[in-house]
């Protein structure tokens, strides 16, 4: 837990957010600002500032996030998704605890890139 950091505090409880799934490595919650009708953000509980920073300190919750969204997106859009990390301020991210946008449905069709 690190304190002022928002994902912390939405896997605390302390801030709420609609979780659909967690488990003792993860915790997923919808985005506040959904880009596509399934928008859910995959976080790990240990806190780390990016991707790559969580696969080095606790790998197991990197391979726990991409079970998770497989998991959800069984669950919301037919198993198919785009899973993205922006990594640093100029590609967009805007919250440094390590979380992988999972993205589907409608709005969402073929590839970003
Ligand atoms: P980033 O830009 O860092 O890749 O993604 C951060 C995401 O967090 C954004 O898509 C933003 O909409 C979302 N977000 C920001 N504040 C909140 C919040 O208080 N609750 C939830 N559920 N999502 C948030
Ligand atoms: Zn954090």
């Amino acid at each position: 837990m690190s304190d002022d950091c928002l994902f912390c505090s939405i896997i605390a409880g302390d801030i709420p957010a609609e979780k659909v799934f967690e488990d003792d490595h993860v915790v997923a919650f919808r985005d506040i600002a959904p880009k596509a009708e399934t928008h859910v953000l995959v976080v790990p509980r240990t806190h780390a500032p990016n991707v790559a920073a969580i696969a080095a300190a606790a790998p197991h919750e990197l391979a726990a996030m991409a079970t998770a969204a497989q998991h959800i997106a069984d669950r919301e859009c037919g198993g198919e998704y785009t899973w993205i990390f922006n990594t640093g301020a100029s590609a967009g991210q805007t919250v440094f605890h390590a979380h992988g946008h999972v993205l589907g449905g409608a709005g969402l069709e073929g590839s970003l890139v």
